[in-house]
């Protein structure tokens, strides 16, 4: 075997060792929804996510007043304040494709049929930290019963929902999402990626992505539109693009 050869091997075992993947992968932003008959955060583009064989889907939870976790973006649907509703008030509303909004243990039941693409939960920062600690529990109590803890990577806005999920098992997948920590903060907290917006990884502190990987943390960057924005963090070698187009990201990432 040339030296070549075997150089990309023990590259490609270490970058698997450490969780990292070789190549840029897709997360489809909210599910694969951009496509006639779905919505965001819906089963229909968990589906389409899953068809296409995008790495991840994405989504959005909350935990309503009675403990079931649904999937929405924002934190009112329709007129109603998730945190503060009952499951079955929720269970009245409808998504744009007329879908009633997803559980998460809809999403699990789901995701467990396959092996190729992977749940990215975001958890949502509730108003009460009472609320953040029970959505968390409540979520990797879901998983864990499901036995998809190996299919499911966690991220959040929230530095307490972080905290917690890696306080309750170190070896959760959590990427932090606000874009003010720095690579070597997470690392010291215990993170296991970073995942900001474009312009920060960008414009503001295009070295983190080179940091992060020298610290061993995965990057994931959002929400990543436009070809020559794909092009641009496929050539930085970022582990992730959450886009709202995988479709399009797919076609680059073939060529
Ligand atoms: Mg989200």
């Amino acid at each position: 075997m040339k030296i070549k050869q075997l150089q990309i091997i023990v590259c490609l075992a270490l970058c698997s060792l450490a969780g990292i993947q070789a190549q840029t992968q897709i997360i489809a932003h909210r599910g694969f929804w951009d496509k006639l008959g779905s919505a965001q955060n819906s089963i229909s583009s968990l589906k389409n996510a899953i068809d296409m064989g995008a790495y991840g889907s994405e989504f959005d939870v909350w935990i309503t007043r009675d403990s079931v976790l649904v999937l929405n973006h924002d934190d009112y649907c329709q007129g109603v304040f998730i945190q503060d509703a009952t499951y079955e008030e929720i269970s009245q509303l409808r998504l744009a494709n007329k879908e009633p909004l997803p559980t998460l243990q809809a999403y699990l039941a789901i995701v467990g049929k396959q092996k190729t693409t992977r749940l990215i939960a975001e958890i949502k920062p509730h108003d009460s930290a009472d609320d953040d600690v029970k959505a968390v529990g409540e979520t990797v109590r879901l998983v864990g019963e499901s036995g998809l803890d190996g299919q499911i990577d966690y991220i959040s806005f929230s530095e307490h929902v972080c905290r917690e999920l890696i306080r309750l098992d170190p070896r959760h997948r959590v990427a932090y999402l606000n874009g003010d920590k720095s690579p070597q903060e997470l690392k010291d907290e215990g993170y296991w990626g970073l995942d900001y917006a474009w312009e920060v990884l960008k414009d503001e502190h295009p070295e983190w992505i080179r940091e992060a990987r020298e610290l061993g943390l995965t990057v994931n960057v959002w929400t990543v539109n436009r070809v020559e924005q794909m092009q641009y963090f496929i050539s930085q070698g970022v582990d992730f693009i959450t886009t709202d187009n995988p479709q399009l990201l797919k076609g680059l990432l073939i060529r």
